[in-house]
């Protein structure tokens, strides 16, 4: 059975040969490990982002509890969740000015209308 050929590690610049299916030596593979886990790592700072915007939700859902998409309709329901106008990925900060509690069918046809929310 004819050897399995080596190629040249992906590092770039890196001169050592493997045939491990990732195409990375054992040295890169490795440091390609310790990336990943170093970004899964982020994912705890995310869960206290999650914490502080929670608080700052439930501060507000409690001050606004009709959504205010239906409240300016006339209609009155229960808000369910608290929207972002302008999306934390556009510059959107958690100030209240920036906030808006919505009921679940509101919140859905603004998200649907496509990512813009106005
Ligand atoms: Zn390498
Ligand atoms: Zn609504
Ligand atoms: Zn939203």
């Amino acid at each position: 059975m004819p050897m399995k050929p080596k190629r040249p590690c992906r590092y770039s610049g890196c001169p050592k040969l493997t045939d491990h299916k990732s195409g990375y030596c054992e040295a890169h593979r490795k440091m390609m490990q310790r990336h990943y886990e170093h970004f899964a790592r982020g994912y705890d700072n995310h869960k206290r982002y999650d914490e502080a915007w929670r608080r700052i939700r439930n501060r507000y859902i409690s001050s606004h509890p009709l959504c205010e998409i239906c409240q300016s309709q006339g209609r009155f329901a229960e808000a369910k969740l608290v929207h972002h106008i302008k999306p934390l990925a556009e510059g959107g900060t958690n100030d209240e000015s920036n906030l808006q509690s919505l009921c679940v069918s509101c919140h859905e046809r603004i998200h649907k209308r496509g990512s813009r929310a106005d």
